[in-house]
């Protein structure tokens, strides 16, 4: 028979997601009686909002029309594309430098593919889990040796460095992977820090991917809600985006990447035209249903619909990270971003996960699975209708800190 590709070998254990999702399964099965409330994973709930949805309707009714149809549209849309450079970067990018695609996490899996297997990488430790896993998709990174993957460089993310790592330690001419507002520790960076992390990248000459997925949530108007925002960065980074989050199109999909012209290899090559033929030749481009919808968000009364959804998880995070405050437990996150990260000093994250299952009938996710330094920790996502997380928040008392 086939060989397996031996990249897949050295990924450790099943993707942290589809682990939860299994222990919940068996604990229902063992429970029937038990009502389980999931503030696990980040996906959205709530149903998109009406000029939104219209626009995606409308995208889809098009297509039957002689008039309105269109097949391939490889890059996005010319419109889309000039519609995020003036919402989210104040026109400084042209279209070309700005690739529509199906969600932030596949352009991270295609991006890999720009670096291949030779290229070391850092991450927030703790953090999102394709940065890491992907590396070892491509055999960038691998085997576990214990505490870590072999060719990662994990930095760790505390209270007692403010969430912001030692920079001191990123790889020369490698990948940093930088998430802000982060997911899972709700840290968001301020100017200074990516002021700091942009030159350090610069000196390494390393590249820094920026995850912007949650810049929406972002309240606080002192903080950056783009790599672009600093001064430099446009040598040094690329950034993926998304309307996941911000307009609850989890399924819909449709996010971006930017990827300056000015961005090069060692060798002076550019990675922008590289990005360009990973993308022509992988990928097919986004639905064109998703950009019109995309473009309804962009619009005006789609942006005040954005702002609408994530005042409504943001309000979630807030009763969450009440109930746990009340209980003693200490947390962080939730007020620019919809993860709040929870502390058990001492503790192992899958053993409080479960007692939060068995004991609340709650579904979170343990800290230790975004990487070494979630260790004692919990995830708690606020996607979830108002009632669950009232309920959920209810039950919470039943813990012992
Ligand atoms: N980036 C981060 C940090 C995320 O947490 C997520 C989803 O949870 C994604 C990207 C995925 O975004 P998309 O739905 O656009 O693939």
């Amino acid at each position: 028979m086939i060989i397996r590709n031996p990249c897949i070998s050295n990924i450790k254990a099943g993707y942290l997601f589809p682990e939860i999702a299994k222990r919940r399964r068996e604990f229902a099965a063992a429970h029937p009686e038990a009502e389980i409330i999931s503030l696990g994973v980040g996906n959205t709930t709530e149903p998109i909002l009406p000029h939104i949805d219209r626009g995606l309707t409308e995208g889809a009714r098009k297509l039957g029309t002689a008039e309105g149809y269109s097949g391939y549209s490889d890059e996005g849309l010319l419109s889309l594309r000039e519609r995020i450079s003036e919402v989210f970067y104040k026109k400084q990018f042209a279209p070309e430098e700005i690739f529509i695609s199906d969600g932030a996490k596949c352009d991270i899996g295609r991006l890999q593919l720009l670096f291949g297997s030779g290229t070391p990488a850092a991450v927030q430790d703790p953090s999102y889990p394709v940065y890491v896993d992907g590396s070892v998709l491509i055999g960038a990174a691998g085997p576990w040796n214990g505490t870590g993957y072999q060719g990662i460089t994990y930095l760790p993310c505390t209270a007692e460095n403010d969430y912001f790592p030692d920079l001191t330690r990123l790889p020369s001419q490698g990948l940093i992977y930088f998430c802000s507002p982060n997911n899972p520790t709700g840290a968001v960076a301020d100017r200074e820090q990516l002021t700091a992390l942009v030159k350090a990248a610069l000196a390494a000459g390393s590249l820094i991917i920026f995850d912007a997925a949650y810049s929406e949530y972002i309240r606080d108007p002192q903080l950056p809600k783009s790599i672009f925002e600093i001064d430099g960065a446009r040598a040094c980074a690329v950034e993926v985006n998304s309307f996941s989050k911000p307009a609850g199109f989890t399924g819909v999909r449709l996010g971006w990447t930017v990827v300056p012209k000015e961005l090069r290899y060692a060798g002076g090559e550019s990675v922008n035209a590289d990005w360009a033929r990973v993308c022509g030749t992988i990928f097919n481009g986004a639905s064109n249903i998703s950009q019109a919808g995309g473009l309804a968000a962009l619009e005006p009364e789609g942006l005040r619909e954005i702002r609408e959804l994530s005042d409504f998880y943001l309000g979630n995070a807030k009763l969450i990270r009440t109930a746990l405050r009340k209980l003693g437990i200490s947390c962080v996150g939730g007020d620019n971003s919809p993860y709040i990260w929870a502390k058990f000093p001492g503790r192992d994250s899958w053993e409080v996960f479960a007692e939060i299952l068995e004991q609340c009938w709650v579904v979170t996710t343990p800290g230790s699975g975004f990487g070494p330094a979630g260790q004692s920790f919990i995830r708690f996502s606020a996607f979830g209708h108002r009632s669950d997380v009232e309920t959920a928040c209810k039950r919470l008392e039943k813990l012992q800190p």
